[in-house]
């Protein structure tokens, strides 16, 4: 298992230097970057391109976001560099947020899936950092899961799922934010939100005014141009039933019955009227009432409640307020339809 563990905040030069080289040379590396682990390549080589979407089982028409190590490296894949990029880029990066621009003729179709723009960001997590700064490269990185399964906030998952498809697995631990970054759009005269994520919209809006939202509920067409708004998504093996707070003894009803089909119930919760209402034998699993706290666990709670076999997932659907848009949307993508 090409796994090399690493520390999250001084990760040894030498490994990172391999990882670079491989990189450099068009292999697989699985990096941490404070959302998720990504799944990176060579950005600018199509062959290395071709193996992520290979390894993911991706559909050629999702598109790859870019990581670049400063916001002074984007000129190697952006066209043009729009004001209000310039603004959110010196707000947000290095950090959770991604900036869909017009891309250079010379980065390679597949990474765009044919459109005439490009998703970059330049990731926070130390090991991200050192790797881009040794690659010296633009790196595609997906985040490091197969195509609609659950995102890998620890090295363990992308093993599973990965382990001898790719070069090298950094093991840096898990990652911070938990959830993938908000992608902006920002080639228009205004912003759009594309995907809700780790940074919320009322701080994008304290930077560039008010950001337009595409249709809740999208055509195949609009899904396509953003990926990331693809119905079912992010999901665990469990069936997924969401439920609202106040809802408990329905939720309770659920997965009585899912055991006396002999499967293996079990409850994602963060109220207090819920962790009175289902009883903590069994799996449950209290997250806590804090948006950056509840999406740090969100995905490791699921890919824990799969590991211990559950069946059904019964989650409270998370507080309807300000700041928790990028674990709704999750919560909702992951939802069993
Ligand atoms: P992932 O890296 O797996 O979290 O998914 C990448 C996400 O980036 C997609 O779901 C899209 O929302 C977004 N994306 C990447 N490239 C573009 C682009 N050129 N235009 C719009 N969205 C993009
Ligand atoms: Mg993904």
């Amino acid at each position: 298992m090409p796994t090399h563990r690493v520390s999250p905040e001084h990760p040894d030069p030498g490994i990172i230097q391999e990882a670079a080289a491989l990189l450099r040379r068009g292999h697989l590396v699985a990096f941490p970057t404070e959302t998720v682990y990504g799944l990176g390549a060579h950005a600018m080589d199509p062959q290395a391109v071709a193996r992520i979407y290979a390894a993911k089982g991706r559909p050629a028409w999702n598109p790859l976001i870019v990581h670049v190590a400063t916001a002074d490296d984007v000129h190697a894949v952006a066209a043009s560099w729009p004001e209000m990029a310039r603004q959110l880029a010196e707000a947000f990066w290095p950090g959770p947020l991604t900036l869909v621009v017009p891309k250079r003729p010379d980065v390679p179709d597949s990474v765009t899936a044919g459109l005439p723009t490009v998703a970059l960001r330049v990731p926070a997590h130390p090991v991200a950092q050192a790797l881009l700064v040794a690659a010296a490269i633009p790196v595609a990185a997906p985040s490091a899961n197969p195509s609609m399964a659950l995102s890998p906030t620890r090295a363990s998952h992308v093993a599973r799922a990965f382990g001898d498809q790719v070069a090298m697995i950094l093991d840096g631990g898990p990652t911070m934010v938990g959830i993938e970054s908000t992608v902006v759009d920002v080639t228009g005269e205004r912003p759009r939100l594309l995907r809700p994520g780790g940074i919320a919209p009322h701080v994008i809006e304290q930077v560039v005014g008010r950001l337009a939202v595409p249709d809740a509920a999208p055509t195949a067409d609009a899904a396509r141009s953003s990926p990331g708004m693809m119905e079912r998504h992010y999901a665990p093996r469990a069936r997924l039933l969401v439920f609202q707070a106040g809802s408990e003894s329905a939720a309770r009803q659920a997965m009585d019955d899912e055991r006396h089909r002999g499967g293996v119930p079990g409850a994602v919760i963060w109220s207090d009227a819920s962790a009175a209402g289902i009883p903590a034998s069994g799996i449950v699993v209290r997250l806590p009432r804090g948006a950056a706290e509840y999406a740090r666990r969100l995905y490791e709670t699921l890919h824990g409640m799969d590991d211990q076999g559950c069946t059904l997932i019964a989650l409270e659907a998370p507080p309807d307020e300000p700041g928790w848009e990028g674990v709704s949307d999750r919560v909702r993508r992951a939802a069993t339809p």
